[in-house]
């Protein structure tokens, strides 16, 4: 008998009903956001330690592949089993273990949604503020694997800012708990920040210990419509300077603006540019802050309007057209390379110029949008599967995307990793003495390579 049938009857007989191996099961499981398809061999859904630990202790002892999964929304294909192997769902362990208002931090088994996290904690006058757009569909363990952030970022961080302690299920079985409740605690090598961001590839997070933050008392929500891209990037830093840091500095270029005109009939203005800006605090805060970034857009001659949301109804209004912009655009063409680079922000508004070169040397529209607050930018190169020649057309325009980026002092990805779609730059950014690094890293948690082999190229 080979090692995975060993392997695979072993997890059945002591897993029972928790292993799927149906035809149906491994399909539903072999996708993530990428839409490419990889079926596991065998599908565990762990409902505690015990099963995780138990299906890594299999796992290692056959050397078969085993990838960790939340609810499959990766970008880049983390969760894909490339190899076959063992996908190990944590979907099942979506539990709170423990509330704890005085030092305001909440434990959670990693399967949680980050949505019903926020679900739970509001009535305690609380928030978790990481909010991926996915936040309805991911999980906080796939969260803390991507080191997820969203709109809130600007004022509020990335995970990596509001993590404090993990169960991880290492993988030879053993089960430790890193981190603490201290909000100072300098004993050892931080692990908590190095399992944040690993893509899922040293271990498998089973429980987080998560701080939380109280929610505002106020909010306010403005539009500022610029008549040019580049002062629009200006605006942002300039908002930075004045001493008001907002919650969300989105933005939304011109093409996505037409994107979203055209398919949906929505009144928007002609314009090169939007920025979209949330701030949040006490009311005399909100109310000062409000009139700060009012007076910045009154002295600039490229802004064409600034409105601030009366009520609910016109800030759904403001945030329609920057959540409308991903699902209109199949309008353009019928697929498209959707990258979510990052640059300082200093350099949003030259990243934006090289990106609408890059636009017109390929002959491909480049829609760009994303959180002008972090200088990351949603970059989508929109362009027609049935035709080879714009197929290659767009896969070297984005090439030169990651190569401006990187000379900008830029990133390849700020949210959504590297998985197995972005191997090919990650040396290109690092260099490749760091990627050693990172391979030793990864040799030293894992060292018969079955966490997720074949991610990162690690
Ligand atoms: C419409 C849409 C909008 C999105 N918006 C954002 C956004 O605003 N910001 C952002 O950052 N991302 C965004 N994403 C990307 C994605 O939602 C995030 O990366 C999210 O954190 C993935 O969570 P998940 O539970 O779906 O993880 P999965 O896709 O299941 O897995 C992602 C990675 O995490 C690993 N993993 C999962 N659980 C564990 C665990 N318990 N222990 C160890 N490793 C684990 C997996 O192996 C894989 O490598 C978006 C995706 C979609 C489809």
């Amino acid at each position: 008998m080979n090692a995975k049938r060993k392997a695979y009857d072993m997890l059945k007989k002591k897993l029972k009903n928790k292993c799927l191996t149906d035809t149906l099961s491994r399909i539903q499981y072999a996708y993530d956001a990428t839409q490419k398809m990889y079926p596991p061999d065998i599908v565990i859904l762990a409902e505690d330690t015990n099963d995780v630990a138990l299906t890594i202790k299999i796992a290692n002892k056959y050397k078969i592949p085993v990838v960790p999964r939340g609810w499959g929304s990766g970008f880049t294909g983390g969760t894909l089993n490339v190899d076959g192997g063992i996908c190990l769902s944590l979907e099942k362990m979506d539990k709170v273990i423990e509330l704890d208002l005085e030092n305001m931090m909440i434990w959670v088994e990693a399967g949680m949604v980050n949505w019903d996290l926020q679900g739970y904690v509001k009535p305690y006058g609380l928030f978790f503020p990481p909010d991926p757009s996915s936040w309805k569909f991911s999980t906080i363990g796939g969260n803390i694997a991507e080191n997820a952030g969203g709109p809130r970022a600007v004022k509020y961080g990335v995970m990596k800012d509001w993590v404090k302690g993990l169960e991880l299920v290492l993988a030879n079985g053993s089960v430790i708990t890193v981190g603490s409740k201290n909000i100072k605690d300098v004993a050892g090598y931080d692990l908590v920040d190095l399992i944040v961001g690993s893509e899922g590839t040293l271990a498998i997070v089973t429980k987080a210990l998560l701080k939380l933050h109280p929610l505002p008392e106020a909010k306010k929500t403005m539009q500022i419509v610029f008549d040019n891209m580049r002062e629009a990037a200006v605006m942002v830093n300039k908002i930075l300077l004045s001493g008001v840091i907002p919650v969300a500095i989105e933005f939304v270029d011109k093409f996505a603006i037409k994107t979203v005109k055209d398919a949906t009939g929505v009144d928007l203005p002609d314009a090169d540019a939007i920025l979209i800006i949330e701030v949040d605090g006490n009311k005399a805060e909100v109310e000062l802050q409000t009139q700060k970034i009012e007076q910045l857009a009154k002295d600039n001659k490229s802004v064409i309007s600034f409105s601030i949301a009366k009520n609910a109804e016109e800030e759904e209004k403001v945030w329609f057209a920057r959540r409308t912009i991903s699902p209109t655009l199949k309008r353009i063409a019928n697929d498209k390379l959707n990258e979510d680079i990052v640059i300082p922000r200093s350099k949003l508004a030259e990243m934006i110029e090289r990106l609408e070169k890059i636009s017109k040397k390929y002959d491909l529209s480049i829609v760009n949008f994303g959180h002008a607050g972090d200088g990351n930018i949603h970059v989508n190169i929109m362009y027609h599967t049935d035709s080879a020649d714009e197929t290659k057309r767009a896969n070297r325009a984005m090439e030169e995307v990651f190569d401006e980026c990187i000379k900008l002092g830029g990133s390849i990805t700020g949210e959504h990793g590297v998985g197995i779609t972005k191997q090919d730059f990650l040396e290109k950014q690092l260099g490749r003495t760091q990627v050693e690094l990172l391979r030793r890293i990864k040799k030293a948690f894992d060292p018969n390579n079955i966490i997720n082999p074949h991610k990162m190229r690690l």
